[in-house]
């Protein structure tokens, strides 16, 4: 077995406790394996273990590995997430070569991808990034921003509003961790009993994804639990 299979079937065994310990089902939580900063080849590795599913962070090494996964595997579903930070002139290509973004945290950006979404691929499914760490992170929407944020983007005809995702400031501490994801939790369930139809969590990485199951994640995004350490680790 390669190295990536093994590091799978961990991952895939740390996700069925959690669902267990959380009485939810293995259905409920989608894993995303984040291959930033690894070859195509360790993508094709992934998917011989049955992984389909990819998230990338930078761009242009994300288009490049996608067009070669295509060529080595053209009749593959697999399918690729957007986590990174988007700059408004990049939009394009992340409209034409995702399935998923999952951090829009403006309203131009959510109508330029709106806008440069092939019909043909019919609409973009959208995470909104909420930032619940204040100060100590630029990244997100702030809680206050959301709900106007949300309702706005929901109406853009290219898109699909499916839900927030955060990334909570490092801690080892599983209590504050728990304590974060339940705070996205609570804007989601908030956003959705305004009316908001959207059915995904996306939170949890290598180093906290237990935690996040139990407050109810749906996507949880892991790289160097599969892939092996980053140099950005
Ligand atoms: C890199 C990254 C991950 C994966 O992080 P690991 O700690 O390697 O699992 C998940 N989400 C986002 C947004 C990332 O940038």
């Amino acid at each position: 077995m390669s190295i990536i299979a093994g590091n799978l079937q961990a991952v895939e065994a740390t996700i069925t406790d959690a669902v267990k310990a959380s009485e939810r089902t293995r259905n409920d939580v989608q894993l995303l394996a984040v291959s930033k900063t690894f070859p195509a080849q360790a993508v094709l590795d992934a998917m011989a273990a049955g992984q389909l599913a990819f998230g990338e962070n930078y761009l242009q090494e994300a288009l490049d590995k996608i067009a070669s996964v295509a060529q080595a595997q053209p009749d593959a579903a697999v399918e690729w997430h957007f986590i990174g930070p988007i700059q408004s002139n990049k939009t394009r290509p992340i409209a034409a070569s995702f399935a998923w973004v999952h951090t829009v945290e403006r309203l131009k950006i959510a109508q330029r991808l709106s806008e440069q979404r092939p019909p043909e691929l019919g609409p973009l499914n959208i995470c909104l990034q909420v930032n619940i760490s204040g100060e100590a992170s630029k990244s997100g929407a702030t809680p206050e921003e959301l709900p106007g944020l949300a309702r706005e983007v929901a109406q853009l005809p290219n898109l699909r509003l499916r839900g927030l995702m955060a990334i909570p400031e490092p801690t080892t501490d599983i209590a504050a961790q728990r304590a974060a994801f339940a705070r996205v939790r609570a804007l989601f369930d908030a956003l959705r009993a305004d009316g908001l139809e959207m059915d995904t969590l996306s939170m949890g990485m290598s180093g906290d994804l237990a935690p996040a199951i139990a407050e109810g994640a749906t996507i949880v995004r892991v790289g160097s639990a599969i892939f092996g350490k980053r140099d950005d680790t």
